[in-house]
């Protein structure tokens, strides 16, 4: 019941010798979701080992290159190995003329339709669902219409505690009201309440991706309890932003919402190229002051969300 995150790609819009522009993958048990899909995504799919046949599902923070500038390579890629399978990418509406003037151009030979679905909203709103996952988006504060994600695993239906099952000879037809949730009253007169006799068998986990945006109001509350956070940090609080960097945050910043959500973990990435690989450490340093659990996000990788299963007693 694998639920991880893999960092890509961790730079903002300029290259730099060493670090490759956003994307990300979402491994929730085996089914691979892509988040941004920036210059060089193939090398780094290819390197650490994500086939590319395995992703049905893109979701395009906003329309910035760094974000998106290696999507229509990856989609050649796709029909040049064959793919029948429909591709689906969630993005907002400008993406639209964009994927048109690909297909058009590009994508004669392709054997796959592909799907733009618009992100809009204002508040955090369901965009994809599963039986195992559901995915939604929110508003983020950025120069550009942006959005953020958050991944969550759908919570497990309701079990029943076994040795109850032997000690109150439950019927089936009893356990059935239980697991729906609801007490189960007797002809005896006795009512056996739900909650003294199921529990949920595993605590479900939640991933929340912020990137790129300025720290704003609601955004703590809109990622609130997050096992892990992905939170853009492209500049140390040492440098001072001009009027396109203040849609940015600094590190100080994305750990400060991390400890307002209350989530477990974060991660902090989209380093601006003027900061050299050593000097990485000094956004680990400002963000740890205030969040300790704080993780420099680097290419390959990989941040696992543990799995809790609930025991019994519990
Ligand atoms: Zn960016
Ligand atoms: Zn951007």
């Amino acid at each position: 019941m694998e639920f991880s995150l893999t960092t890509l790609g961790v730079a903002s819009a300029l290259p730099t010798p060493t670090r490759f522009p956003s994307a990300h993958v979402l491994n929730i048990h085996g089914r691979l979701f892509l988040i941004d899909c920036g210059e060089g995504t193939q090398i780094e799919l290819r390197r650490y080992g994500f086939s590319f046949m395995k992703f049905d599902s893109i979701f395009i923070s906003h329309l910035h290159g760094d974000h998106i500038f290696g999507l229509f390579g990856l989609l050649s890629t796709m029909s040049l190995l064959g793919r029948t399978a429909p591709l689906f990418i969630y993005a907002p509406s400008g993406f639209r003329q964009i994927l048109d003037f690909m297909l058009k151009e590009f994508g004669k030979e392709f054997h796959y339709p592909v799907t733009h679905v618009v992100l809009r909203c204002e508040r955090p709103t369901t965009i994809f669902e599963t039986k195992t996952v559901t995915v939604s988006a929110f508003p983020l504060n950025h120069s550009v219409e942006t959005y953020g994600f958050i991944f969550e695993e759908n919570r497990p239906a309701l079990n029943v505690f076994k040795d109850k099952i032997a000690e109150y000879g439950l019927t089936l037809e009893e356990i059935g009201t239980l697991k729906r949730g609801e007490d189960v009253r007797r002809a005896d007169g006795n009512t056996l309440k739900c909650e003294d006799f199921t529990y949920r068998p595993f605590r479900p986990r939640k991933y929340a991706h912020c990137c790129d945006t300025a720290p704003f109001p609601l955004e703590s509350e809109w990622i609130r309890g997050a096992d892990l956070l992905y939170h853009e940090a492209t500049f140390t609080s040492s440098h001072v932003k001009n009027n396109h960097e203040a849609f940015h945050s600094y590190a100080s910043e994305a750990a400060s919402v991390a400890k307002e959500a209350g989530v477990k973990k974060l991660v902090i990435g989209h380093y601006s190229s003027r900061y050299k690989d050593g000097q990485l450490r000094e956004f680990e340093d400002e963000a740890r002051r205030i969040f300790p659990e704080t993780y420099l996000s680097k290419e390959g990788a990989k941040f696992d969300i543990p799995f809790e299963k609930y025991s019994e007693d519990e």
